[in-house]
């Protein structure tokens, strides 16, 4: 029996966790965490019989106090606790934002295998995340579905034959078109294929979210991002392809429900049944490719030069999305300053090489700062 920890359990991510840990006879949850939906998170330790959450919201967490007998922790540093006191043998990381990257930290050290759905913290801690994985001999296993998948095909190659990695895109609510002005958070969050967190649709949208996918297969698979292509594929049922240096190309399919690479994710090395339908291509219809088209999305553009500066570069841009995406939801930033705010801050703050995890936490503090102060002036503002 796999002792779990699942962070984020009242996101998208999180709730599919639990369906797959329902259906499954290996997994026990013995924690769960939240930002600040208390209710729900009580809700889920009663019917899953958990005995500990924690919730990053200090009224949230009181709340749940008064409402529940269980043991409540609260803040970000009430997370970190429960990851390290929990006993656990596994911790899900579907946390939205950067706010994932401390309990990475936590599990990592303690050796904790992760689980991790939140790609921030590969976006932003990047070579200090992947060095303490590797020095404290801890396994990542990737939730997102398109790293899921290049794990099973990577894994499944010896070393040394695999020439690139090709990560597909769905392309958005808004492929196709090279005018995204007067777009609607509304518009922005209905994603034609998967079901997903605010902050995840929109970067969809902008195909911010492939940019950081890029990064995080850079870190993952050690690819440098010369070797890493995108190719725009709407139906959402090819994940990932490698190619390979005797000119084959092996791909992973399978219809877009992300309680697939969850199971998988959880319980590898095995697999265990989902109740999914089997892939039928002579009914899923034409699949097609294409071109992302970095003109119009910018934020993918962003994303590579990022990626390739390397250093604090990918935190800024993470803290500066971060920020635009909710400025844009709350209605105070049209869809087409996300990018501008993004690369004016990228200009603003000097990219350095982070000593220690400390740094990073203080450039994502100095570029959200950046970003709400260029989000007020008449430059970005609707
Ligand atoms: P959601 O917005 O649906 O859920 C986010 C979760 O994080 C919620 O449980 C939320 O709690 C919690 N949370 C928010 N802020 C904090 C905080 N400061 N401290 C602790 N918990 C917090 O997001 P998703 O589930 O869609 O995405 C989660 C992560 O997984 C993201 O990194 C995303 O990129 C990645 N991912 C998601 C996919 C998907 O299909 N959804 C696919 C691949 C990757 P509360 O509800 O209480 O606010």
């Amino acid at each position: 029996m796999t002792k779990l920890v699942i962070l984020g359990s009242t996101g998208s991510i999180g709730e599919q966790a639990l369906d797959v840990v329902s259906a499954s006879e290996e997994l026990s949850v013995v924690a769960l965490a939240a930002g600040q939906r208390w209710e729900r998170a009580v809700e889920q330790a009663r019917d899953h019989g958990i005995p500990a959450i924690a919730i990053a919201d200090a009224g949230a967490a009181a709340a749940a106090r008064d409402a529940w007998n269980g043991r409540v922790l609260e803040g970000d540093e009430g997370i970190r606790e429960l990851v390290a006191t929990s006993g656990a043998d596994l911790v899900l990381n579907g946390i939205v934002g950067s706010a994932g990257l401390g309990p990475t930290v936590v599990a990592l050290s303690g050796g904790i295998e992760l689980a991790l759905a939140n790609k921030e913290s590969l976006v932003v801690g990047g070579d200090l995340v992947t060095a303490l994985a590797e020095a404290t001999d801890t396994r990542i296993i990737p939730v997102d579905s398109e790293h899921s998948a290049l794990f099973q095909l990577v894994n499944a190659e010896p070393p040394g034959t695999i020439e690139r990695l090709v990560l597909t895109a769905s392309g958005g609510p808004f492929r196709g078109r090279t005018d995204l002005a007067g777009i609607t958070p509304e518009e922005a969050l209905a994603h034609p294929t998967w079901d997903m967190g605010g902050r995840i649709t929109i970067d969809c949208a902008t195909l911010m979210n492939k940019g950081f996918e890029m990064i995080e297969a850079h870190h993952l698979f050690g690819t440098p991002y010369g070797r890493i292509d995108v190719v725009v594929h709407p139906q959402s049922i090819i994940h990932g392809l490698v190619h390979l240096n005797d000119g084959a190309s092996l791909a992973h399919l399978g219809y877009p429900d992300m309680r697939v690479p969850i199971s998988y994710a959880l319980h590898y090395p095995d697999r265990a049944d989902v109740d999914v339908p089997t892939l039928d291509l002579a009914t899923a219809g034409e699949l097609t490719f294409g071109e992302a088209d970095l003109e119009t999305f910018a934020c993918l553009r962003l994303a590579r030069e990022a990626g390739e500066a390397g250093g604090t570069a990918p935190c800024v841009l993470n803290a500066a999305d971060e920020v635009a995406v909710s400025a844009f939801l709350e209605g105070r930033l049209p869809f087409t300053a996300i990018p501008e705010v993004v690369e004016r801050t990228l200009d603003a703050i000097p990219v350095t090489v982070p000593g220690h995890f400390e740094d990073l936490y203080a450039v994502d503090a100095e570029a959200r700062e950046r970003a709400r102060e260029l989000i007020q002036t008449a430059g970005v503002a609707p």
